[in-house]
């Protein structure tokens, strides 16, 4: 059994890079989640964990404690990069470590399946000093998925199939250095069937309705989307491989008094 821990970088109070109406810390939940479902649905023998699945506040040191406790096989920390760029990178840490030759490896994979499959420019293969990858004594990558502040790459970030299509190419890669076998029923990723509980053009009023689920005890997170110049903010309250589960959860939802629609794509 691989274990993958799946980091959403930010959350809670710390809200990452903030451009174009976007936070750094929804578009990283949303990238993470979708990973998870990707992992958990496309390949055998995979277990994962998330650092924070909703909204939370989460230190970095409580993040690399988790993924050590665990022991982790595999530390991703997902990340959007700000400050007048444009394209992906991807960093491991800096400094001289046993596994150092093998983190290379995963990271190289892992890059490699990302910029062949999105369009975004290549900015490299790239060592930093930073706590997740430092203090976490597995094999640790974290990825700068494109540019909040950047106009166009912005814009992507708002395409649902976009967030899918960026964690896709992460378990891609994730499969390929860790030779994990594709579920034979399933080579292809699946369509998923996301219940959205209200969509806002006040970011404030999607925090709220999440709020109010959380109350309920329905963990939700937010997915930007853009339409016709637009900004909108769906709520999600679970993704499923099976229609039935998503209106399974659409008929709870309601007899909470939440309306909801499912989005399938
Ligand atoms: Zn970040």
């Amino acid at each position: 059994m691989v274990k993958v821990f799946i980091d959403p970088g930010h959350g809670g109070t710390d809200p990452g890079a903030v451009a174009n109406g976007l936070l750094e810390k929804d578009i990283t939940l949303a990238i993470a989640r979708s990973l998870q479902t990707a992992l958990l649905n496309q390949f055998l023998n995979v277990e994962t964990r998330l650092a924070r699945t909703g909204d939370q506040t989460v230190s970095l040191a409580e993040r690399t404690r988790a993924a050590n406790q665990w022991q982790a096989d595999f530390y991703i920390s997902v990340h959007v990069n700000a400050g007048g760029g444009n394209g992906f990178e991807s960093y491991i840490w800096n400094g001289n470590f046993t596994n150092k030759q093998r983190t290379r490896q995963i990271r190289s994979a892992v890059h490699q399946a990302i910029t062949s499959e999105l369009a975004l420019r290549n900015r490299g293969e790239k060592e930093a000093n930073f706590h997740v990858l430092r203090e976490t004594r597995m094999a640790a990558v974290l990825t700068e998925n494109g540019f909040i502040d950047h106009h166009d790459e912005a814009h992507l970030m708002r395409q649902v199939n976009w967030i899918d299509r960026v964690a896709q190419a992460h378990a891609l890669g994730i499969a390929d250095a860790f030779n994990l076998r594709p579920k034979v029923e399933n080579v292809e990723p699946s369509q998923l069937y996301r219940v959205v509980v209200g969509a806002f053009t006040d970011e404030a009023n999607a925090r709220a309705r999440i709020q109010e689920l959380k109350e309920k005890g329905y963990e939700s997170y937010l997915l930007p989307y853009e339409n016709q110049e637009q900004l909108f903010f769906r709520v999600i309250a679970g993704a499923f491989r099976q229609r039935e589960n998503a209106l399974t959860q659409q008929n709870k939802l309601k007899n909470e008094g939440f309306e909801s629609f499912i989005l399938a794509i």
